[in-house]
């Protein structure tokens, strides 16, 4: 049986997070007030690797071909690749367009601001970073942040469809514009797309129709800390957290 002191304090940690992530514009009347979730219907089967087989799979693709890969040109500014972190098993992976500097610096994807605050976000949906998996749609930094070229994505993109196919999670939160749009296959834009499910294209087998949440991205979060963006996002967060059957905040 849980400890009903441990409960409480983190109940009341999930809301001070709620709070921070949303600088005091938390309504719990609004929690009450989501529409039921309509979900794509999901059209292919998924893949079935035993939990121990996913983080294999996974670690395999990283020692023996990532780390050392050279397939676009990339692999000549990087420090070292980002493969992506997180539980093989997960049942919600985020996925962002690239590494940046503390990324390439540390081998990592989302250190700094931005992996700070979608720690918060995660810790807001109830959730701790080692409880989802990470990764971005490039596994190398593109020079001065700029977005990655199609033919950067174009050589990159089979390690992203596998490792979606290895975890085959109930759902995807793409960050921003360039992973929306390239997982999607759309040129709409995140402001059209966010806080709607779409099915994700046949892009590989068994991962079609996964249901993905398109939102913005951290950075741009952070860029634009506005009371309207937080609200937003948050907005997405709470969709995803009852499509995966997590408990949303109590009134405080
Ligand atoms: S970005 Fe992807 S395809 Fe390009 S070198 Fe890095 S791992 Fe290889």
């Amino acid at each position: 049986m849980s400890d009903p002191i441990e409960s409480l304090t983190k109940a009341a940690k999930q809301l001070l997070e709620i709070e921070q992530l949303l600088g005091g514009q938390f309504t719990p009347s609004a929690v009450n007030s989501l529409p039921e979730v309509k979900l794509p219907a999901r059209t292919a089967a998924v893949a079935n690797l035993a939990p121990g087989d996913k983080s294999a799979a996974l670690d395999a693709m990283n020692q023996n071909e990532v780390k050392t890969c050279t397939l676009c040109g990339l692999s000549k500014t990087r420090i070292q690749t980002v493969f992506g972190e997180g539980d093989p098993n997960a049942k919600l992976v985020f996925v962002g367009e690239g590494p940046g500097q503390n990324e390439d610096e540390s081998g990592r994807p989302f250190c700094g601001r931005a992996g700070e605050l979608l720690d918060k976000m995660i810790g807001a949906m109830g959730m701790k970073r080692s409880d989802v998996f990470i990764c971005n749609v490039v596994k190398c930094r593109p020079p001065e942040n700029r977005n990655p070229m199609s033919n950067e994505v174009e050589a990159c993109w089979p390690y992203l469809m596998r490792q979606l196919q290895i975890i085959a999670p109930k759902v995807i939160v793409t960050m921003g514009n360039p992973a929306t749009q390239k997982l999607l296959q759309t040129k709409k834009g995140i402001t059209g797309l966010r806080g709607n499910w779409q099915p994700l294209p046949e892009l590989a087998d068994s991962i079609g129709g996964t249901p993905v949440m398109p939102t913005f991205h951290p950075s741009y979060l952070l860029r634009n800390y506005t009371p309207q963006a937080r609200s937003e996002v948050w907005s997405d967060l709470k969709q995803v957290m009852t499509v995966l059957g997590l408990d949303l905040p109590k009134d405080k």
